[in-house]
């Protein structure tokens, strides 16, 4: 994403536009190439980016929007990509959640100028740490690998390579940015199994869904309209708080207690500290994000989950929630 916002040319002055319900390194790599990011309000009910509240932020200053696909559902990314060309704005995607992910059988990765991956450890591929862009404009391309490789371009060291002259040209500072060869090899691997780890995720979201429905009065899940393909990175349960006697950090340690273990995807970026200080957020800027927050959960989705797991996860949920029920 760094390196994208680079190749894009985006630097002091400019503003990017990104949600605050996402992980901290979405709205860093804007900081790091000198540029402003600036909050755009999720929609309650899907909790994405809500491309109304994109359109209400932009200024004469803004040059990108950064949207994420959280917890591997789309986002509104095809309204995304007319507010942005109709302005004349770039879309980079954070798509750290979305290997796989379908937009009306657009793959994600296939639809804006450049598209962010993370195979990082927790994500539904891996090569342990690093990423991938995909981008079908050659220039850019072109930028990347430059700027991913010490900024010699990519020309002289290919002469460097093939006739194995000694010549090569930097052309720009660039960064220690690859991936090795090592890591390559295990994301192709990853890469083959990713259509049957995604198929199992798919299974124990619907196996959840149909569950946490019979008590769709005490918890609350994510349904995916029938036009997207979603890559079920995380499976994000909200709780009906007013229905229940317990907050959502005792519904944390009572799973817990069972050996289950959850987490909170996100706290909202606007109540960090450094945004709060860099930028003058408080409590209330974001309140879809906030009331989000409040009352979200994980729940453990992954591929080598057994049915045993997804039952005892389901049957634990469910005993929790209506043992404690208004
Ligand atoms: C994990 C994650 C990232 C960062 O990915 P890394 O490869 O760990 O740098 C960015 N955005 C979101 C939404 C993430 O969950």
């Amino acid at each position: 994403m760094h390196l994208s916002l680079l190749a894009l040319d985006l630097g002091p002055g400019d503003e990017v536009i990104t949600t605050p319900f996402t992980f901290c390194s979405t709205a860093h790599v804007i900081e790091h190439v000198g540029a402003r990011p600036i909050f755009a309000d999720v929609d309650p009910v899907s909790m994405q980016i809500d491309p109304n509240e994109v359109e209400r932020r932009i200024t004469s200053r803004t040059k990108a929007i950064l949207p994420v696909h959280y917890g591997g559902h789309p986002c509104e990314i095809e309204t995304i990509a007319d507010i942005a060309s109709s302005r004349r704005l770039s879309v980079v995607e954070d798509a750290a959640h979305a290997v796989g992910a379908a937009v009306r059988e657009r793959p994600i990765g296939s639809i804006s100028t450049l598209t962010c991956f993370s195979f990082y450890a927790t994500k539904n591929i891996t090569t342990g740490e690093g990423g991938m862009v995909t981008t079908n404009d050659a220039a850019l391309s072109e930028r990347l690998q430059r700027l991913r490789l010490h900024g010699i371009s990519r020309d002289a060291w290919k002469r460097y390579r093939q006739g194995g002259s000694w010549y090569y040209e930097v052309a720009e500072p660039g960064f220690k940015a690859n991936l090795t060869d090592f890591q390559a090899a295990l994301g192709l691997s990853q890469l083959t199994k990713e259509p049957r780890m995604r198929a199992r995720r798919k299974e124990i979201a619907q196996s959840y869904s149909a569950a946490f429905t019979k008590i769709a009065d005490l918890v609350e899940i994510v349904v995916p309209s029938d036009s997207v393909r979603p890559a079920w990175h995380l499976y994000p349960l909200r709780l009906h708080l007013e229905a229940l006697t317990i907050d959502r950090a005792t519904f944390i340690t009572e799973l817990e207690a069972r050996n289950i273990g959850t987490s909170v995807h996100f706290i909202p970026l606007h109540l960090q500290p450094h945004f709060q200080s860099a930028y003058g957020h408080s409590l209330g800027d974001f309140p879809n994000s906030e009331a989000a927050y409040e009352r979200i959960i994980s729940l453990p989705i992954y591929p080598d989950m057994t049915h045993d797991d997804v039952g005892y996860v389901i049957d634990s949920v469910t005993d929790i929630a209506t043992a404690s029920a208004r």
